[in-house]
């Protein structure tokens, strides 16, 4: 990794609180492999309760200070943070890839995207505005104003190793919160390149920090137990997040949720048939299908279903795979063995009750011990496994409908409600479908919804809050009202 860094000192491998480089108290490390090869590229400091205490501690003496600043001021060091994520955007790609697979071009868009964040947010620090309320009597004035929360504790996951952290950091940072950040153990070193960058951004010690261990759990109840720490963001499964949303209730805190999906993509017999397959190829397949928004059931309306699968099949079978440095991969290998015991898992089930495999189907051991072919499932029902939960994997299983009723129905069957997506001409159609879908978000003949100046964030239980756009600095402040007697 470090041969294919222009400044190798991105590459950190200590954790990083009160302004300094730190290794864990007893000096115990983690190893850190890439997916790819199985092979290690280094390892990280095992922290625990302990260790992040002190940094919710170095982050809430660092408040006051950081809370004192101008939002212009906190501007100013967000767009510095900006500008030298972008200015290392290859070796920010290139740490990634190496951590967590996705190929380098992909990653590179990840830093890109992450980078949106700091940068918008940049821009909406200056712009925390509070109201003036008419009075509801005589001599008296009513004022309220957004303070920021206080310590943020922010627990992210490997599938966005950058942007999950900058999409909670960002706002946090420019309302005025000091930070607390404990990525993914298998996805480090994203996190503590952001660290460096931050450092020489200027943020003041103590603002930003990152902690890592090997367990969760020790850092996350401390994180979420604390009582310094007045909120937690969190990217990850519905059961952790359940979790870390119980520990917060000991001492009601903020917390916004972003959790797991099960996302419909539904294809109407009026859709663009070629628009519907690229919508679903970038939906389904970005990142090997890890992502929480990747479409996850496809329902293909009768009369275009064998067309679509044909198209679909020949698009899928035209996809690069490999290691995520090769020239033209589009397609990285999964993160860890377990998950691609599951999407076999999911795709075997299905076979075992019905479905049959259009294309792919299977692992490619040869490739390395993380990848499987990307495949695409036709005859599937909602009796299977592949309807009911996340698979999380390159696996396309297609579901046919006859009509709009039955499609919503079967889209809403599902306790997740993160992202939706769905083909369609019919203008009367787009929004009858477009308000009866209970998801968080919807893309509209689109397959890539993701943006900053969007609000990102589920119903049901993918999750609480919104990340991005002029509604995700809300979530880190607190409204003061303010009433003015004897004027
Ligand atoms: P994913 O399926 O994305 O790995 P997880 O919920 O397991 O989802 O992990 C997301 C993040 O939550 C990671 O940083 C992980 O280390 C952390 N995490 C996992 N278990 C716990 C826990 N018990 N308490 C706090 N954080 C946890």
């Amino acid at each position: 990794l470090v041969s294919r860094l222009k400044d190798p000192s991105l590459f950190r491998q200590q954790a990083y609180v009160d302004g300094a480089w730190v290794d864990a108290d007893g000096g115990g490390t983690v190893d850190v492999d890439d997916p790819a090869t199985g092979r290690k590229i280094g390892t990280v400091p095992d922290m625990g309760a302990a260790e992040t205490r002190r940094a919710i501690e170095a982050a809430n003496r660092a408040w006051p200070e950081w809370r004192a600043k101008t939002g212009k001021e906190r501007a100013a060091i967000l767009r510095r943070w900006f500008d030298l994520m972008m200015a290392n955007q290859d070796d920010l790609g290139a740490i990634m890839t190496a951590e967590q697979g996705k190929p380098w071009a992909e990653a590179k868009g990840e830093i890109a995207y992450g980078a949106s964040f700091v940068e918008w947010f940049a821009e909406e620090a200056k712009r925390v505005y509070g109201d003036i309320i008419p009075n509801h009597a005589p001599g008296k004035r009513i004022v309220v104003i957004k303070q920021p929360v206080g310590v943020v504790g922010s627990i992210t996951p490997w599938n966005f190793p950058n942007a999950m952290i900058t999409r909670k950091c960002a706002p946090a940072l420019a309302v005025g919160c000091p930070v607390v950040i404990k990525p993914a153990k298998m996805t480090p070193y994203s996190a503590l390149a952001l660290a460096e960058l931050a450092e020489r951004a200027g943020f003041p010690k103590g603002v930003f920090n990152v902690v890592i261990g090997k367990s969760a759990s020790a850092i996350g109840t401390e994180l979420a137990t604390n009582p310094i720490v007045r909120k937690i963001g969190f990217t990850g499964s519905t059961p952790i997040g359940k979790e870390l949303m119980k520990q917060a209730a000991g001492t009601v805190k903020k917390i916004s949720l972003e959790l797991g999906g099960n996302a419909p993509m539904i294809i109407f017999d009026d859709a663009d048939i070629d628009a519907a397959v690229q919508g679903t190829i970038a939906s389904k397949f970005r990142n090997a299908g890890q992502t929480c928004v990747c479409a996850n059931r496809i329902f293909v309306q009768d009369g275009i279903y064998d067309r679509f699968s044909e198209a679909l099949s020949a698009a899928v079978g035209a996809m690069k795979q490999g290691g995520g440095f090769e020239d033209g991969v589009v397609l990285g290998p999964l993160i860890e063995g377990a998950a691609v015991d599951k999407v076999e898992e999911h795709v075997q089930d299905a076979v075992a009750k019905g479905a049959k495999v259009a294309y792919g189907g299977q692992r490619l051991a040869d490739m390395g011990p993380n990848f499987y072919k990307p495949t695409v499932l036709t005859g599937t029902t909602p009796d299977m496994k592949i309807f009911r939960e996340e698979t999380f994997g390159p696996v396309a299983p297609l579901f046919r409908f006859k009509d709009e009723a039955e499609v919503i129905r079967h889209a809403n069957d599902t306790e997740y409600g993160l992202a939706s997506y769905f083909y369609a001409r019919d203008l009367g159609r787009v929004w009858r479908v477009a308000e009866a879908l209970e998801y968080g978000m919807v893309g509209v003949n689109e397959g890539v919804i993701s943006t900053e100046v969007a609000p990102f964030g589920g119903m049901k239980e993918s999750g609480l809050g919104r990340e991005g756009s002029k509604y995700g600095a809300d979530e880190f402040v607190e409204l003061k009202y303010i009433l003015m007697g004897g004027i």
